[in-house]
């Protein structure tokens, strides 16, 4: 049986349609210190994680198969630090506020930024309320370790 999938009716702002409207739908996020750090096209709760450190991954550059995300990161780039993985090293260039220099996240090539194909935020690092600290903030203290 063909699996049949309705594309009608899909009108509102769901993360069921990436292309349509994204400007409509464009999310700000700010440092919990109330620094702007991110305007992207989808939420960031809804994108998926990475394994080795449950980073948000958000895909910088296009492949055949997958569309990049729309965004823009209001950030500082530190020199590299070198992580310790399972199956070697990683280098990092962090990602900083500009204001209070919080570690917000990472890539892992030299800038410009998304000149790796994916940029990576810490999870609890942002949030879409200016001046609230995000649910999960505590979760980055393992993560920034
Ligand atoms: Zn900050």
């Amino acid at each position: 049986m063909p699996k049949v999938v309705s594309r009608s009716a899909v009108s509102s702002s769901t993360d069921a349609q990436p292309t349509a409207s994204s400007a409509a739908s464009l999310r700000v996020y700010y440092c919990i210190c109330g620094e702007f750090i991110l305007v992207i096209d989808k939420n960031l709760a809804a994108l998926p994680r990475r394994k080795t450190d449950n980073a948000i991954i958000i895909r910088a550059q296009e492949t055949d198969t997958a569309k990049a995300r729309t965004f823009k990161l209001n950030v500082t780039i530190n020199d590299p630090i070198l992580l310790q993985r399972q199956n070697g090293h990683e280098k990092q260039y962090r990602f900083l506020c500009t204001r209070c220099s919080l570690p917000v996240g990472y890539q892992c090539s030299p800038l410009p930024i998304k000149s790796a194909p994916f940029v990576y935020i810490f999870p609890g690092a942002l949030t879409q309320i200016q001046g609230q600290v995000p649910t999960d903030a505590f979760d980055m203290e393992t993560t920034l370790l």
